[in-house]
């Protein structure tokens, strides 16, 4: 008997040596703004999460900091987009000697590609804006909320809640902005954005994007011939809707509505969200409002 009393204290002690007790916060690293929300809605408070690139920021190009590696290094997880999105991240990630759970939120995302033309040829490179449809959101969702898990087991039942409470509003604002569209003939479902962010968007809710720059606002600006050939393209289907993204130069957009005298939409928020006093800071409002905004574009094709 007095063994048995002896014995049983010492199994929470044998439990906190086995499992080491995990920062409270845990501390995340998102490498996009956009994975900043998605994981701050799975983890509540939890999580304290902090983004690579900032608001308005361009991934593409972005260029990580000392800061980046120090916080990484300190990092219970670290989620990133992947599919090409974040190509200085592999140098990073060698400097900042990460040793905790790393999350690839597209993982078993079916990718789109697209026909880039580099040196004269033509290639097809995968679009790693897959974000950009709701439904894949909700694979995000679920790839983070396993990543989570398996860095802090303790609270496996929270962000299993919270992932599937934050999945069907997914839901509900793919049901919302479907019916949104529908007000938008099929002939002018068409809108003329800076790069290439938008594909994703446009074969999930029936809208054709066409885009000067490639896939990265790394590809650098078109050739004047490609740029004439969209301005005839303007012309004679009579598109009004263009628009900028919140990340990308202004200069482009603007040469083409100044030469075929369509007016330029306000921005779409596409690779970044905005700050909070903007109309994006958030991934389900970045959706309201692109669609919103689109729609009125479109209406005047
Ligand atoms: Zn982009």
């Amino acid at each position: 008997m007095r063994l048995r009393l002896l014995f049983l204290p010492l199994i929470p002690l044998a439990f906190s040596v086995l499992s080491p007790a995990v920062a409270d916060p845990l501390p995340v690293v998102a490498t996009t703004s956009v994975l900043q929300d998605l994981v701050r809605n799975v983890g509540g408070d939890k999580v304290d999460v902090k983004t690579l690139v900032g608001l308005d920021g361009d991934a593409h190009t972005y260029e990580p900091t000392p800061s980046d590696a120090k916080a990484i290094s300190t990092a219970r997880l670290v989620v990133i987009n992947g599919l090409g999105l974040e190509g200085w991240l592999t140098r990073l990630m060698g400097s900042a000697k990460f040793s905790g759970t790393r999350v690839t939120a597209t993982e078993g995302i079916a990718p789109l590609t697209m026909q880039e033309a580099e040196g004269g040829k033509s290639k097809t490179v995968i679009d790693p804006h897959a974000w950009q449809s709701l439904a894949n959101g909700r694979i995000y969702v679920a790839n983070i909320a396993k990543g989570l898990i398996a860095a802090d087991p303790a609270n496996a039942a929270f962000y299993r809640d919270n992932a599937a409470n934050y999945a069907n509003q997914l839901s509900a604002l793919e049901t919302k902005i479907r019916a949104e569209l529908a007000d938008v003939p099929a002939a002018k479902r068409r809108v003329i954005t800076t790069h290439d962010a938008f594909q994703y968007y446009g074969k999930a809710y029936g809208i054709a994007f066409i885009a000067p720059i490639g896939l990265s606002t790394e590809d650098g600006e078109p050739s004047a011939g490609d740029v004439a050939k969209l301005e005839r393209q303007i012309k004679r289907e009579k598109l009004h809707a263009l628009f900028l993204e919140n990340i990308s130069n202004s200069r482009l957009i603007e040469q083409l509505a100044h030469d075929t005298g369509a007016v330029v939409g306000p921005p779409l928020f596409s690779d970044a969200l905005s700050r909070p006093d903007e109309p994006a800071p958030s991934y389900l409002q970045m959706f309201e409002y692109n669609t919103a905004t689109l729609k009125a574009g479109m209406l005047k094709n």
